[in-house]
């Protein structure tokens, strides 16, 4: 389906909704082609749109669950796949979405989706609290957002995002996408990330609350040392305890120093 036949068959983009579409081909070949889908496995888009990458998912595999929030675009969607394959279109919000009950049949999901830039940090962190229910996910995001989620420890963009999604998941980062390649184009850059989240009991977080409020107190205030950032949370002493120098920021910690921080802080 080429976009302009999309524009006419859709309507038009909602800026409310993020709606960005993708239209260069090769662009969309090259996340097919990342993701590639396996027979049997479970496929799951967020944010189909008008069908982008739906469709050609869709001729690839057979069969493709879609959550969309944005109610004129279900009917043209379902009509779009008719006898291309199976799809099953979820009518609503994404954060709405029970995706566990999605994987109740056994099999973990695969994500996939060119995501509403707006709210792209709750997407994520909802999906990271099915990640047991998920094997993979392929994710379109600013490149902003990309660079901060894989960055290592002493890095400019090395922050809270960093540790918090790299503590739960493998981040990749694949490749980055022009402003061009959608139509409307969105002000910034875009990259495709693929995101692989590790079996709980390799991350060692006691608490995952606990863990969320240290990395928040120490990224808080990220120019003070470790001492005075955290100091509602642990002494120096369990710091030092924790294998942490007291006078570091938070900014020169590795994730696994955040966990063992936050597995001897204090309980909130
Ligand atoms: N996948 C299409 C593409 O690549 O052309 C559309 C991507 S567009 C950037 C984001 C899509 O997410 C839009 O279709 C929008 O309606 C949908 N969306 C926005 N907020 C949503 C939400 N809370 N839950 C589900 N879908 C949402």
């Amino acid at each position: 389906m080429s976009t302009r036949e999309g524009a006419t068959t859709f309507g038009r983009a909602k800026k409310a909704l993020g709606q960005h579409f993708l239209h260069e081909r090769a662009y969309i070949d090259r996340i097919v082609q990342a993701v590639d889908p396996r027979p049997g496995e479970r496929l799951v888009e967020i944010g189909p749109g008008q069908g982008a990458l739906t469709l050609p998912l869709l001729r690839r595999h057979g069969a493709l669950t879609v959550i969309e929030f944005d109610r004129d675009l279900i009917a043209p969607l379902a009509a779009a796949a008719e006898r291309v394959g199976e799809l099953a279109i979820v009518h609503r919000d994404v954060l709405a979405v029970d995706l566990t009950a999605l994987a109740a049949d056994g099999r973990l999901l695969r994500l996939v989706g060119n995501l509403p830039y707006n709210i792209s940090s709750p997407i994520l962190f909802h999906a990271l609290d099915h990640a047991t229910a998920i094997r993979d996910m392929h994710f379109m995001l600013q490149k902003e957002v990309v660079d901060r989620m894989g960055a290592a420890p002493g890095s400019k963009v090395y922050g809270r995002l960093s540790v918090m999604l790299q503590a739960r998941c493998e981040v990749i980062p694949l490749f980055d996408v022009p402003p061009g390649a959608f139509r409307p184009p969105p002000k910034v850059d875009s990259a495709v990330v693929r995101l692989l989240p590790r079996p709980s009991q390799a991350i060692g977080i006691d608490d995952p609350a606990r863990f969320a409020a240290v990395v928040r107190a120490a990224f808080g205030q990220r120019r003070k040392t470790l001492r005075n950032a955290l100091s509602g949370v642990c002494d120096a002493a369990a710091i030092t305890a924790a294998g942490v120098d007291p006078t570091s920021r938070a900014e020169q910690l590795a994730v696994a120093d955040f966990v063992r921080l936050a597995n001897i802080s204090r309980p909130q």
